[in-house]
């Protein structure tokens, strides 16, 4: 039903930034380093191949070249990862297990201090609570870093980045290995994690330990659960394609229409079930437009589906893909 509706309302706008009355013109393509005289020209006149023929050629080698770049475009976005890149560090493993670590210590702090029939709903309801409020942060987070900023940003920079690439290359987050996937994540939230676990130390109450270390934890987790909905149900556990059948996770259905034009929609990634109310039945009900204006109309910053090609947001072939 709400996938129904995003489907309508999105396939009714081929390009967002037709959406801003005062959207700039598209920002100039990175220029090519391919020289025109790069292509071979036949020795026989009669063979010269056609203008098109050409064109298509060059077309080719430039979307080959800027492939091979694996360098930041002009947005700051990193396109290409090597298979070094997507391997876990120790550094990574160290960062995903300090984190998780104050994490399950203020949990378990939290749980230790729960009493009674009444102590163990409160603590039920707060980790449920963590769970149904962890979809809505993750959307907030997600439409944040799609649409604000690049990989020059001052902290977030790095996440930006990753976020904005993946809209051109969805597989990669697929293929890197668990820490060097959830250290982007894990990472920034070290102090965090750490404070909660101050406070838990001091007294905090059970319910809000057993709440703040949960809704962290899966906060962080959502790239995960990202992942596998970026992946076939073969090459999942039968108990993930259980969970995202019941829709408890988010699903590979349920988050396509993310990577679809308009782009701006269904951005919670724990389980989606804030997407329908965030994102409404059509553009000028979602809250997404609406912020974007009132963020436009205080500070004059236009989000990025406003003013960015649609070609930054469109998936790029995988390498191999169809072999
Ligand atoms: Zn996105
Ligand atoms: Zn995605």
């Amino acid at each position: 039903m709400a996938l129904q509706g995003c489907a309508v309302w999105c396939s009714s706008r081929t390009t967002r930034h037709h959406l801003s009355p005062s959207a700039p013109a598209p920002a100039p393509r990175r220029p090519s380093r391919l020289a025109v005289n790069a292509i071979a020209a036949p020795k026989e006149v009669d063979a010269l191949p056609s203008v098109g023929a050409l064109e298509a050629e060059l077309q080719r080698r430039v979307a080959a070249a800027t492939a091979a770049a694996a360098a930041p475009t002009t947005t700051g976005r990193v396109v290409l990862e090597s298979p070094e890149e997507l391997r876990s560090t120790w550094e990574h493993r160290a960062w995903v297990g300090s984190a998780t670590t104050l994490m399950a210590a203020t949990l378990a702090t939290g749980l230790s201090g729960v009493e009674g029939v009444e102590g163990a709903l409160e603590a039920g309801a707060a980790l449920f609570a963590a769970y149904v409020l962890a979809d809505l942060g993750t959307a907030f987070y997600h439409w944040g870093v799609d649409n604000y900023g690049d990989g020059s940003t001052p902290v977030f920079g790095g996440q930006i980045a990753a976020f904005q690439g993946h809209h051109q290359r969805p597989w990669t987050i697929t293929e890197r290995e668990f820490c060097n996937n959830m250290h982007k994540l894990f990472r920034p939230a070290v102090p965090f994690a750490g404070a909660l676990l101050l406070g838990a130390a001091a007294g905090a109450p059970a319910w809000w330990d057993v709440w703040s270390s949960s809704f962290l934890f899966l906060c962080c987790m959502s790239q995960q659960l990202h992942a596998w909905s970026h992946m076939k149900k073969s090459e999942l556990h039968p108990a993930v394609v259980a969970l995202q059948d019941a829709g408890l996770l988010i699903s590979r259905k349920a988050h396509g229409a993310h990577h679809k034009a308009p782009f701006n929609c269904k951005y919670a990634i724990v389980s989606g079930w804030w997407n329908p109310l965030l994102d409404g039945d059509s553009p000028e009900a979602s809250l997404w437009m609406r912020l974007e204006r009132m963020i436009h109309a205080s500070t004059g910053v236009e989000p990025r589906g406003w003013h960015e090609p649609e070609q930054a947001w469109q998936e790029q072939q995988r390498p191999g893909a169809g072999r």
